[in-house]
């Protein structure tokens, strides 16, 4: 079959049509499905057939929305969840035993963070962290028991980009599964799997929906791997209900050309924050002065949503700057259509001590951005206004 673009599979990848011919896909709400006779049932659940038994397993809205996801990471298989920490718990939950061992990279999304010290240690499970810009230091941290290597690029809040090539490199060297959480990226901007990962985790929540509407998550990569992800969460239950899966897969049709508006809005936004006197600095990965312009260029096709900067004057001029904010929507989400601001060390990385925050680049004067779809004119006159 010929390979379409993606804007191409983004919309038509779909379930075939019923005898209704409906031309877009209608939701499946319906917790279980029917069985012709004895035969057809004993077959089913004997997996000789590959038909929906129960949505807890699957469902025609949710496999739609995987096969498409599937299609935009070049992933040959997926399992989609509640929301994207149900993927991230689910994945590790399915691949780990009790003994093993994590190597990931220190700056990675707070409630991660959190499950690797507050939960993992409870199933003896522990983590070893690197910084992404010292991948020479990974190499080190590899022990017997080491089964996975997890990070996330573009990373948050800081907008740091790693090398994902070189890491794969080492994964493979050590034989260690590679997953990279692409939520930051999306599939339109990154494919981690081309470089090298072996399972890519997304927030559906973020980008993919991109209208604040739905939580969702989806974990995607090898058919081997994700069978064992697969396995344990139809016991465990974490499945994404068909109405977000379909809310999702609608969305996934114009998700390119929301990132891209995304994208053109954050940069120049991060262009007018470089030259303005009350910022101390700005990072966006398509910035020029961004430390990994270069990598940047070479992993994603554009910039992303979130642009970072620092307000001058620390903690009370980041307060002030917050206050004065009018039209965009302090709150702790990222790639919804309005534009957000956040202030992640009294929100989320407020569990990390401050001695962590320091060490992934969080300073207490930092802003977050997650730059919207609002018309740029009117994001940078409220910036410029809160900034005065
Ligand atoms: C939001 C987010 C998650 C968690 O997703 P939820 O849908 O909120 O559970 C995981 N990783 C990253 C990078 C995120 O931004």
């Amino acid at each position: 079959m010929k390979n379409n673009k993606f804007e191409t599979e983004a919309i038509r990848t779909q379930l075939e049509r019923t005898q209704f011919l409906e031309h877009s896909v209608p939701m499946y709400l319906t917790s279980s499905f029917v069985f012709e006779d004895a035969e057809d049932m004993r077959a089913s659940f004997a997996e000789e057939k590959n038909r929906n038994i129960y949505s807890r397993y699957s469902n025609p809205n949710s496999s739609e929305f995987i096969e498409k996801v599937c299609k935009m990471e070049g992933a040959e298989s997926g399992f989609a969840f509640a929301s994207g920490m149900a993927a991230v718990f689910s994945t590790f939950a399915a691949l780990l035993n009790s003994g093993d061992h994590i190597i990931s990279a220190k700056s990675i999304f707070g409630s991660t963070h959190s499950l690797f010290t507050q939960f993992f240690p409870k199933w003896n499970i522990s983590t070893s962290y690197f910084d992404i810009n010292d991948l020479d230091s990974v190499d080190n941290l590899v022990q017997s028991n080491t089964k996975v290597i997890y990070a996330e690029s573009p990373t948050n809040p800081g907008v740091d980009i790693l090398d994902l090539e070189a890491l794969a490199a080492i994964a493979r060297k050590h034989n260690l599964i590679l997953i990279i959480d692409n939520c930051f990226a999306s599939p339109y901007l990154q494919q981690p799997i081309k470089f090298g990962a072996d399972l890519v985790i997304h927030s559906g929540t973020k980008l993919m929906d991109g209208q604040g509407r739905v939580l969702a998550g989806i974990t995607v990569g090898s058919s081997e791997l994700i069978d064992k992800i697969y396995r344990f969460s139809r016991i465990t239950g974490p499945a994404l209900s068909p109405f977000n899966a379909w809310v999702l897969s609608k969305s996934l049709e114009t998700l390119a050309l929301r990132v891209d508006r995304h994208c053109s809005n954050a940069l120049q936004l991060a262009t007018f924050l470089e030259d303005h006197s009350k910022v101390n600095w700005v990072k966006y990965p398509f910035l020029k002065s961004h430390p990994k312009y270069n990598l940047a260029k070479k992993q994603m096709k554009a910039g992303g949503c979130v642009v970072a900067f620092e307000v001058k004057g620390g903690l009370e001029a980041g307060k002030k700057f917050f206050d004065g904010i009018q039209l965009l929507s302090l709150s702790a989400n990222l790639g919804d259509s309005r534009s957000i601001v956040t202030h992640p060390a009294s929100t989320t990385h407020s569990k990390l001590s401050p001695e962590e925050r320091q060490s992934v680049g969080i300073t207490d004067g930092m802003v977050r951005v997650s730059v919207g779809l609002e018309h740029i004119d009117d994001i940078i006159s409220d910036i410029e206004q809160a900034l005065g």
